[in-house]
């Protein structure tokens, strides 16, 4: 770790001299329950005693808070500002439209630490815009009408373009928590792989959505809807936060097939992936008789799917990251990674 260096007035030293921020670990007591967080410490470069610098307690205080707000699974500050951006309201509208009191929310985003009871409030909002929706229609008389059409509007898009499976959204949340970064051309054809391999080894799909055989290989209309304007860049959104699913999980199963495209293909950029896809019997079966720039909207069926991973499964063991690498590589056409 990077020390950074300042100059402040030592008590001992009787003078200034410069000072080390060292990284350490403070417990603190609440209602009996006790907190353990990371915070920064100064001491001084000539004596070793540790000094009082300004600024570090606000860091401690900030430090503390995150981790209250962990352990207690409390909504972050910034959550609550995606709930704003996310449903298009202010501070006020949204306190009323969830069912709070007029400041309740200002008085959140200045750091008052919210109940249990709200934040799951506001939690279950931010992940689901049909939960937002009960609460605006039973809020609405407090909320202005133009306020009040312009959030249902918002829900309603978010609706639209969020009509997917749950396992969809929680396998999506899980690639975006092993992928570093990823474009929507690469998510799209992990997800195949993802549902492929899913298929051949537990004989069941892990969700339920369809994949088609468009030009640039298998890709879930639903997925290039949601990211259709993040292009090749990669993914980073407010709407990320509407592919957790509250008080549901993946399976075990899904967990290790996830983890195990993750790490094997993830490496890979969205256009070797597609050069892969472009390889395999499942997308060339489905695209029989089209040209290569002809769009088609012909779904890749999972019993094809589910066979070709088999067949793939008996020269590679794909149960492992071993099998899973040497296989994309040899389909790649890099004999050596390095
Ligand atoms: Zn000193």
């Amino acid at each position: 770790m990077a020390d950074i260096k300042r100059i402040d007035f030592c008590i001992e030293c009787r003078k200034d001299t410069e000072y080390i921020l060292k990284k350490i670990m403070q417990k603190r007591t609440v209602k009996d329950k006790e907190y353990e967080y990371e915070t920064l410490a100064a001491y001084c470069s000539k004596c070793g005693n540790e000094m009082n610098v300004p600024g570090l307690l606000d860091y401690a205080l900030k430090a503390f808070d995150e981790q209250y707000r962990r352990q207690e699974d409390i909504i972050s500050i910034d959550d609550i500002k995606k709930l704003m951006d996310l449903y298009h309201l202010g501070k006020a509208p949204l306190s009323l439209a969830l069912g709070f009191g007029e400041i309740t929310v200002t008085r959140y985003l200045e750091g008052q630490m919210p109940t249990k009871a709200y934040s799951d409030i506001m939690k279950e909002a931010l992940s689901s815009p049909g939960y937002m929706e009960e609460l605006l229609i039973a809020n609405a008389e407090k909320l202005g009408n133009s306020t009040y059409k312009k959030s249902m509007k918002a829900v309603s898009n978010l609706k639209d373009l969020f009509n997917i499976s749950d396992e969809m959204r929680m396998a999506i949340a899980h690639v975006f928590n092993e992928v570093q970064e990823i474009t929507p051309l690469a998510l799209q054809k992990m997800l195949y792989f993802i549902q492929g391999i899913h298929l051949a080894l537990f004989n069941e799909e892990l969700f339920k959505e369809d994949c088609r055989a468009w030009i640039h290989g298998p890709a879930y209309r639903e997925i290039y809807n949601i990211f259709k304007d993040f292009k090749y860049n990669p993914i980073e959104d407010n709407r990320f936060s509407l592919f957790t699913v509250r008080n549901k999980e993946l399976s075990p199963d899904g967990k290790k097939v996830i983890g195990l495209v993750s790490d094997c293909f993830g490496i890979y950029s969205g256009k070797v992936l597609e050069s892969v896809t472009h390889k395999e019997k499942p997308w060339r079966d489905a695209r029989i008789g089209l040209n290569e720039t002809e769009p088609s909207n012909r779904i890749i069926p999972k019993a094809i799917m589910k066979a070709y991973f088999k067949d793939m499964a008996m020269h590679y063991d794909i149960d492992t990251e071993e099998g899973l690498s040497q296989y994309i590589r040899d389909k790649a056409g890099f004999t050596e990674v390095r």
